[in-house]
């Protein structure tokens, strides 16, 4: 299609932007994107939010890295391709050669396609054998993995998008969709219009633009809401609106105990937990807490979760996930029309690269682990490399990585189209080991400087998404073909063909022998078969033909599947099972209601820090930045990062909107301008995460989840003071 250039066209693609995964069509003319519109047969019905409908204006960007760039005299100047891959091959084989595998990394994104993920996962899992593969996904969703693999021994939402138009009572748990995932938002605004009595019920510290469709709005002292989400199953508990029937057919209590044992200590551990003693610890109000779980467990309504950041960003991330959980199992409300829990992803491809993908640490492709021995026997035979050549010990996560390259012990790490020296929590301590120079530093980006390229050894310029084809998964488990539109700009390439050129330098070339991401597909789908995942029918083909499909899709004539678990629905439920619902992931098929008790943050405030600091997003901009501040109308519109404080704690310390002010943690200190909102929770201020200049990750802790290892962007100890002028 690319050769017939002149005149005009539409290619089907996806927003590059949020884990919606909005479809879209890119207008082509004369070789240049100049619009895109959405794809009425698609989810989205067509419909694309301010960020998605400006994507052609990031193409033609002024920050738009157009050449390699090589570190020389302490300046990144233009260099050859050759001359750049040839430094980058050199400096991973000495790394390994004098360190061992260990020594070297890949962080990459949610953003990459599935084939350049996976291409990057297996080329250093299985050609330089190290398994310090990691992602943003581990600052982002890491936690709702946990959640669901301790939950239902599976991960992904079993649920679709389909089950908003069917549901009774939407309930959000730390999530602001309005801003975050506009398109799902604007479904779940439409079925509230549909003129039934649809009840949204918004836990969240902030009004947000999310809470002013809500029925009931619980704000709370941020950290207290596993102490509220525990109370509403008290409730459910106390009132008799608990599905006592699937709860012995299809639920377990924590590993192994006896049911009926199990229950009377589960009830035993909520007892505590009354509307009054949570709304005391939160500072919600204990009639609220008592009506959103009434509303949630009335009989024979429906009722859907969806959470996102505000529950996984947190050192308790996955029992938070565990007690939403626990309120569907508790009630039955699972895997029918209208009522499943759905987490929200922030990116378009951390599902489906990602999680699926097994581009992590402890992860291998499709639901198997490093720290299996069959795992990694099964990828070693698919990938055709001797028995034990992939490590048997995970790699570091994402925190830990970052701290073995500040300590010295990761010489070499290459990023992939994301920007952790702005993204990592307590920011300050990985840029100075960056800037030290403790590792050599490579980083692939479309966009330059960011504030990671700017510390990079090497820049390479990476083809955007409409200059590239493969495929993204969204947070419904859709699989979609992105079709390449144009050309890369200047001498941009795909990361896929990228990393090609790497393994190829590092001697690895029959491991990445594709002629284009297409052959790496048919490769993937092979990888898939007979795991839960199993998209052995999704072929390239029919992902071209389609407008999205969701797995498992086992074979070419499968329809695809909306809910996971479902006898009639999911392909890995056996016809002839007993039930309409099968939790396969779990030896016993019960799904697990966790007892997870109220846990403080990792940081409390305390006289010397006495507000707390949370960090979000707005409609505005995306992640750091690097391509919403490269469209003009955006940067116009949110011009900088704010600190958002309520009235009550601004005016005592003399602070009017639009002051500058300092706002300082024990890592470190940012100014903001002051915007005072009645919508903030008193005692708890909010800055954005997207500016580059006002970076509120100079303030966030690093502590992380013990069992996700995500780390706690959400709550930490702040204080603020005006900044005057002399
Ligand atoms: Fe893109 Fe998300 Fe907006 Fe859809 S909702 S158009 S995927 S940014």
């Amino acid at each position: 299609a690319l050769a017939a250039e002149g005149g005009e066209r539409w290619v089907k693609s996806v927003c590059r932007y949020c884990g919606t995964g909005c479809g879209l069509y890119v207008g082509v003319r004369d070789g240049k994107v100049f619009a895109v519109k959405g794809d009425r047969d698609n989810h989205n019905r067509g419909l694309l939010c301010l960020k998605g409908f400006l994507l052609p204006q990031i193409m033609s960007a002024p920050d738009r890295c157009l050449h390699p760039l090589v570190r020389k005299g302490g300046k990144l100047v233009r260099a050859s391709w050759d001359e750049a891959m040839s430094l980058v091959a050199r400096r991973f084989r000495e790394a390994v050669d004098a360190h061992g595998p260990g020594a070297v990394g890949f962080y990459g994104s949610g953003q990459g396609l599935t084939e350049e993920t996976y291409a990057a996962n297996k080329l250093f899992k299985a050609g330089l054998r190290t398994n310090h593969v990691e992602g943003n996904p581990r600052l982002c969703m890491a936690s709702a993995v946990g959640g669901y693999l301790s939950t239902y021994g599976k991960d992904e939402p079993m649920g679709c998008y389909e089950d908003l138009d069917h549901a009774d009572v939407m309930l959000l748990v730390g999530s602001n969709a309005a801003e975050a995932h506009p398109i799902l938002f604007e479904r779940m605004a439409r079925r509230k219009q549909t003129g039934k009595d649809v009840k949204v019920v918004v836990l969240d510290p902030r009004r947000t633009p999310t809470a002013r469709i809500a029925d009931l709005h619980l704000s709370f002292t941020p950290g207290t809401d596993l102490a509220i989400l525990n109370a509403m199953a008290n409730v459910l508990v106390a009132e008799g609106l608990v599905d006592e029937a699937f709860v012995k057919a299809h639920v377990a209590f924590g590993e192994g105990k006896d049911v009926n044992r199990a229950w009377e200590d589960y009830r035993a551990f909520l007892a505590p937990y009354t509307p009054v003693r949570a709304a005391e610890l939160s500072g919600a109000r204990a009639g609220d807490i008592v009506t959103a779980a009434r509303w949630f467990g009335e009989k024979g309504r429906t009722a859907t979760s969806m959470w996102c950041m505000g529950l996984n960003q947190r050192t308790r991330g996955v029992w938070a996930n565990n007690l939403v959980h626990n309120l569907h199992l508790l009630t039955g409300k699972i895997g029918l029309p209208g009522s499943t829990p759905l987490s929200l992803t922030g990116q378009p491809n951390a599902c489906g690269g990602v999680r699926d993908g097994g581009a992590l640490s402890h992860l291998l492709p499709y639901g198997r682990l490093i720290a299996n021995e069959k795992h990694r026997a099964e990828m070693e035979k698919l990938w055709n490399v001797p028995p034990g050549t992939i490590q048997p010990e995970n790699g570091k996560p994402t925190m830990d990585l970052f701290q073995a390259l500040e300590q010295g012990d990761l010489k070499a790490l290459y990023v992939m189209t994301t920007n952790p020296a702005q993204s990592l929590p307590n920011v300050d301590r990985y840029r100075k080991a960056l800037e030290a120079r403790k590792a050599f530093l490579v980083v692939t980006e479309a966009f330059h400087p960011t504030r990671t390229s700017e510390l990079a050894d090497v820049v390479l310029p990476a083809a955007l998404w409409a200059e590239k084809e493969g495929v993204y998964g969204c947070t419904e488990r859709r699989y979609q073909l992105l079709e390449q539109a144009v050309r890369p700009a200047g001498e941009a390439r795909p990361d896929f063909a990228i990393l090609c050129d790497l393994a190829a330098r590092l001697g690895h070339g029959a491991l990445l022998p594709w002629k284009g991401p297409a052959e790496a597909w048919d490769e993937i789908l092979t990888l898939s078969k007979g795991t839960a995942y199993d998209f052995t029918g999704m072929t390239r083909a029919r992902l071209a033909a389609s407008h999205g499909l969701l797995w498992p899709l086992p074979a070419e004539g499968h329809p695809g599947t909306k809910r996971r678990f479902v006898k009639g629905e999911d392909p890995l439920v056996p016809a002839d099972a007993p039930d309409r619902i099968r939790f396969y992931g779990r030896p016993d098929a019960r799904a697990v209601i966790w007892l997870r008790p109220q846990q403080p943050p990792a940081e409390v405030t305390d006289a010397a820090y006495p507000l707390v600091l949370t960090t979000g997003r707005v409609i505005e901009h995306w992640h750091t930045g690097t391509m919403t501040r490269n469209c003009k109308e955006l940067r116009h519109a949110n011009a900088e990062s704010v600190v958002e404080l309520h009235p009550d704690d601004g005016k005592p310390l003399g602070i009017r909107t639009g002051d500058e002010v300092r706002v300082s943690s024990r890592r470190g200190a940012e100014t903001f301008k002051a915007k005072l909102v009645d919508g903030a929770r008193p005692g708890t201020v909010f800055v954005h995460m997207h500016d580059p200049q006002r970076m509120c990750n100079r303030l966030t802790i690093d502590a992380v989840d013990p069992v996700s290892k995500q780390p706690e962007f959400k709550i930490c100890a702040v204080k603020i003071e005006p900044i005057r002028k002399a």
